[in-house]
């Protein structure tokens, strides 16, 4: 308690930080979100691909059913609550699930097939941050449903190979390559693994003692020195594979080459999620494989099903779009940016002020990207401001173009002025800067771009 006359004690709060493994994006970071996000959109309208958004939240089971129990994601990953009627819920993990329900409850397969969908959207996994791995991440993803041939699964790996080149990073990844068969032959595989295991528990890392029972497949991708030891010399999948998904694969592969994308086969390759069948594929960092992959996919023909939909085959890819932006960072990949504004608008005296907010209204409308100084700083310190935002122009209303209704533009660069009439700056703005830099919006003309 403050003593009597003085003066009562104002608490200091700490500042809020971020929950831990989430963080904020920027403006600087959103300037490549943007970009990102209108490379994927170009390529996806190129291809067909129409977007669409399912929300934050599902049914738990919906992710428990799909992704599969025995799953990192289900099992230890999941951001689960309850409502207040006491269902529960969970923030999407990943997104082909919730895509895939939104086409069996919208009956989208009584629409020309194969439906053809893309999304960019949030998903959240309790992972372990460290570099690269948050529990608020962004991905993008193509799911191509109601049809299956393996020239689809070689279109979408053509198309996350497109996006890769236009961020330019393309060279920095090796497409890895495997098939994983169909869910018949995997289930016969993954008993034969689980009884190779089964008496050698002792040489296996937790993590893969805890999955022996439930998904098998996931020892054989383990870090841990003694689990890969054990890995190398268990069953392959390749000799519990049915024939059609060895011709399947073969025909991938011819497709592949003829599109000239290169890949490496890897036999063990998996994916973590259950709901995979046959293709299976992953884009590794050339110099550090899995740890860095930016994005990965396959074929899921018994999803659907799964989800109570009639049958239909789907092939799907997703990629992470922080560790995309890292990897344009690192490579110092700049990203055009339209945040750059065009002129900064100084004023000196209330009258001035009142003739600012029109003329900046009027800049906007026609397409000039504008500021102005509207707090109560000297005209110094203004202008310091305009240096500040880099912008290449200057105009400064004082009294005496108040009085005689003019305005100076100054070329911030050349630090030459010139007076013009008050209702001709707008059009000398627009001459200076160029019809082709304008920022215009037309609303009805408006470009869906
Ligand atoms: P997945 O389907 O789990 O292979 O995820 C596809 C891609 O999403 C990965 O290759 C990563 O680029 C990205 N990703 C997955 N989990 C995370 C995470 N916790 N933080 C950041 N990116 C992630």
């Amino acid at each position: 308690m403050a003593d009597k006359g003085t003066e009562p004690e104002i608490k200091k709060y700490k500042p809020f930080q971020t929950p831990k493994g989430v963080h904020d994006i920027l403006p600087d970071d959103y300037e490549y979100h943007t970009f990102l996000k209108k490379v994927v959109r170009h390529r996806a309208r190129q291809a067909g691909f129409r977007r669409i958004s399912t929300p934050i939240f599902e049914y738990t089971d919906l992710f428990a059913r799909s992704i599969g129990e025995g799953s990192d994601i289900v099992s230890k990953e999941m951001y689960e609550f309850k409502d207040k009627k006491g269902r529960s819920l969970t923030l999407k993990p990943e997104g082909t699930a919730g895509v895939v329900r939104s086409y069996i409850q919208h009956g989208m397969n009584q629409l020309p097939q194969p439906s053809l969908l893309y999304y960019f959207e949030p998903h959240f996994r309790y992972d372990r941050p460290q570099k690269g791995r948050y529990r608020q991440f962004w991905q993008f993803g193509f799911e191509v449903i109601g049809e299956s041939d393996p020239a689809l699964d070689a279109q979408v790996i053509q198309l996350a190979n497109k996006i890769h080149g236009d961020l330019g990073i393309a060279e920095l990844f090796e497409l890895q390559l495997n098939t994983i068969g169909t869910l018949e032959a995997r289930q016969k595989y993954m008993q034969t693994l689980e009884d190779y295991y089964v008496g050698k528990e002792r040489s296996l890392c937790e993590d893969c003692n805890s999955r022996l029972h439930k998904n098998p497949l996931r020892l054989l991708d383990c870090k841990a020195e003694d689990c890969q030891i054990l890995a190398q010399l268990a069953p392959v999948m390749k000799d519990y594979l049915d024939k059609e998904s060895i011709e399947y694969h073969e025909e991938l592969i011819s497709y592949l080459d003829e599109m000239g994308i290169s890949y490496t086969e890897n036999p063990k390759l998996v994916r973590g999620l259950d709901y995979y069948s046959k293709t299976v594929f992953e884009f590794w960092d050339k110099s550090e494989g899995a740890q860095n992959a930016i994005g990965g996919g396959g074929r899921y023909d018994g999803l659907v099903e799964l989800l109570g939909g009639q049958p239909a085959p789907a092939v799907g890819y997703a990629a992470g779009v922080e560790r995309l932006i890292a990897n344009m960072k690192r490579e110092k990949i700049k990203v055009p940016s339209k945040d750059d504004l065009h002129v900064f608008v100084a004023q000196l005296g209330t009258e001035a002020k009142k003739k600012c907010l029109p003329l900046i209204s009027e800049l906007h409308e026609a397409g000039i990207k504008a500021v102005g100084a509207l707090g109560k700083g000297s005209i110094n310190i203004q202008l310091r401001l305009a240096d500040k935002f880099k912008v290449p122009y200057a105009i400064l209303i004082g009294i005496t173009e108040v009085r005689e209704e003019t305005a100076i533009i100054r070329d911030m660069s050349k630090g030459i002025q010139e007076t013009v009439n008050f209702d001709e700056v707008a059009e000398r703005m627009v001459e200076l800067i160029g019809e082709d830099n304008l920022d215009l919006y037309t609303p009805g003309e408006l470009v869906y771009s």
